[in-house]
């Protein structure tokens, strides 16, 4: 039985999650979205599953609404926050969980794979922040709604630590995302704007089939993997929903690390 409305964490509050169509960003819309706040679900492209995952949210009683906008494009995030504004009169949380991988050995790296990567992971987290804060600095306080003023959540990675090779251009934008995230703790504490990153491990997404493929791959997957299973977007959007609410009034600027133990060094385990 769903809880009632006034024990809901985040009634009231308005979010925006980036890349809230698929994956991991699909399941902290519904997560925040079934804690009472009213979410945009930001697309990129894919109109039609930002659209399913509005429609999800409303068939179990929540409020969405989808919006499009390339967070690496300072024009679109500009408007979509606009737009965001226009509809629901502010924003109390970002999640800013947009990224992409496009692999490849540093070799054979073109300076294209390296920029879209970090235009979305990094500069594109960096876009949606900034504009966050702006519109929190501007509406101020509402502590009838929460003790925050606001709550930024970037998504990072275990790989904000684990340097991984083949992926420089995504390893680097994590780690770029954790001083990017500390940074601006540092700076908007005083505001009283709360911001933290969530690092998944291995969540079962569209991002990264290709290491799942084959019962051989997901065996070798969970050999980096000590609680023994690949992590949903539900696991993250729990996360998320606690990182969103009150309960962590008086964190800021950590990395809450999602990963079945996967940044506990496995490989050290037996063989340290
Ligand atoms: P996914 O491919 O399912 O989702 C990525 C999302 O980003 C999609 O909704 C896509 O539309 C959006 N996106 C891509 N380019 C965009 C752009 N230019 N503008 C706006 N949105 C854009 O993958 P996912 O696994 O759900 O990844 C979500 C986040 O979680 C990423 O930041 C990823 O780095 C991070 N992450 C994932 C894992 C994992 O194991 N799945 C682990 C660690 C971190």
């Amino acid at each position: 039985m769903p809880a009632p409305s006034s024990s809901k964490r985040l009634q009231n509050q308005v979010a925006l999650v980036t890349g809230g169509s698929s994956g991991i960003g699909a399941g902290v819309a519904k997560s925040l979205a079934a804690e009472g706040a009213r979410v945009f679900v930001n697309y990129s492209r894919s109109a039609n599953d930002a659209a399913e995952v509005v429609r999800e949210i409303e068939q179990a009683g929540g409020q969405a609404t989808a919006v499009q906008a390339d967070v690496s494009r300072e024009e679109d995030v500009l408007r979509m926050f606009d737009q965001i504004r226009e509809q629901a009169g502010t924003l109390h949380i970002l999640v800013n969980n947009s990224g992409i991988q496009d692999d490849a050995p540093l070799l054979d790296m073109t300076l294209e794979q390296w920029q879209k990567v970090i235009g979305v992971n990094l500069t594109g987290q960096f876009l949606c922040a900034r504009e966050a804060a702006r519109e929190f600095v501007r509406r101020g306080p509402q502590p009838e709604i929460s003790k925050a003023t606001g709550k930024i959540i970037c998504m990072s990675s275990v790989h904000e630590l684990i340097p991984w090779a083949g992926h420089v251009n995504y390893a680097t934008s994590k780690g770029g995302v954790m001083q990017l995230m500390k940074t601006m703790a540092q700076e908007l504490a005083p505001h009283r704007i709360r911001v933290n990153s969530i690092g998944p491990g291995a969540i079962a997404t569209p991002i990264n089939h290709s290491a799942r493929d084959t019962p051989q791959e997901e065996k070798n997957l969970l050999t980096l993997i000590p609680y023994g299973r690949v992590g949903e977007p539900a696991d993250i959007g729990h996360v998320a929903v606690w990182l969103a609410s009150d309960e962590s009034d008086y964190v800021t600027g950590i990395t809450l690390f999602a990963d079945g133990g996967m940044t506990l060094y496995p490989g050290f385990a037996d063989n340290g």
